[in-house]
């Protein structure tokens, strides 16, 4: 079966790009344009891994993932931020809100496509959630 990928990102030419790098995978890509709908589509999908902006209307991607990871449903789901935030103290914050691994932007196309496929596959062999794969 395909995996399910949820990218949530509020600007569509990032969505768009994202979209294009991850259509060559086998993916199936679900899409949330803000930190409510991520939540609601998460729930309702069950993604086998969400791909997360950090800047998001209505509820930020730090609160979207803390949320998340207080259902158990989602605990070992890799969620891998993506945000302009550069700073070493955003990038604790993201790490600690639970997210599993980070991207800075602009995002590589090659550096998003090895994190995510890492991820999966990961995740598909023990189980575990990531210890921070490849945090750059
Ligand atoms: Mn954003």
């Amino acid at each position: 079966m395909k995996k399910k990928i949820l990218i949530v990102e509020d600007n569509p030419r990032n969505m768009r790009l994202f979209q294009i790098i991850l259509r060559g995978g086998d993916y199936t890509l679900l899409k949330a344009t803000d930190g409510e709908e991520a939540l609601r589509v998460a729930v309702s999908e069950q993604p086998d891994l969400i791909l997360m902006d950090i800047k998001l209307p209505k509820m930020n991607g730090l609160e979207v993932t803390m949320k998340l990871r207080q259902n158990p449903a989602f605990r070992h789901t890799p969620i891998i931020a993506v945000t302009a935030y550069a700073m070493k103290r955003d990038r604790e914050r993201v790490i600690e809100s639970g997210c599993d691994a980070y991207l800075s932007k602009p995002v590589r196309p090659g550096a998003l496509k090895e994190i995510v496929g890492k991820a999966l596959l990961r995740r598909q062999k023990d189980n575990l959630s990531l210890d921070e794969v490849g945090c750059d």
